[in-house]
């Protein structure tokens, strides 16, 4: 049983056949034998996150702060994959920050979470990445990140019960140290 190896074009599709074979199926049958090259193609568009840091991203997306409220974006939906399974988990962010001299783009943000989404993560990773990118673009006053998600790798095993949810925080700054102002954000992001 030859594999036609060599006709794959990422070397991540060969690793996805021989994969296939090792679970007993056939990876030349209909079904599955576009999965190799679909596979890897997803898997390079679920980790695409590595090509770039938040500057790329952001771009000119960074302005002079006008105000001086509280910025909150809340339920931005995010999918990324669990470093110790290779399986999805998935939720939403609320990002919080008090602006210092500058402000950014709110389209920003989700494209900051993607970022850190696409790749292989823990959850709570993530949280403090999108803290620490927004503390170095900003220098804002105070950060506020908090991520609530389900992992597939504990509800398709049985692990965790059926809704339960994973939440994360990250604090940077005033909300590090004043639990007023904390408090105030973590009601807001509560809706
Ligand atoms: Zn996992």
């Amino acid at each position: 049983m030859n594999m036609p190896v060599d006709a794959l074009a990422d070397p991540i599709a060969a690793h996805a056949q021989a994969m296939i074979a090792h679970l007993g199926e056939d990876p030349r049958r209909a079904g599955l034998a576009e999965t190799p090259e679909r596979f890897a193609a997803a898997l390079r568009f679920l980790t695409g996150g590595y090509e770039a840091e938040p500057e790329d991203v952001v771009g000119r997306g960074i302005f002079e702060a006008e105000g001086e409220g509280l910025v909150l974006v809340r339920d931005v939906e995010f999918h990324s994959l669990c470093e110790h399974h290779l399986l999805p988990f998935f939720g939403r962010v609320h990002v919080a920050y008090l602006p210092g001299d500058r402000i950014i783009g709110l389209s920003k943000i989700p494209r900051i979470v993607d970022l850190y989404a696409r790749r292989l993560q823990v959850q709570e990773r993530i949280t403090e990445q999108v803290a620490d990118a927004l503390e170095k673009l900003l220098e804002p006053k105070g950060v506020m990140v908090l991520a609530e998600a389900r992992h597939l790798c504990m509800a398709m095993r049985g692990v965790e019960k059926q809704h339960s949810a994973t939440a994360t925080r990250a604090v940077r700054g005033v909300y590090a140290h004043d639990a007023m102002a904390r408090h105030d954000v973590l009601s807001m992001m509560k809706g």
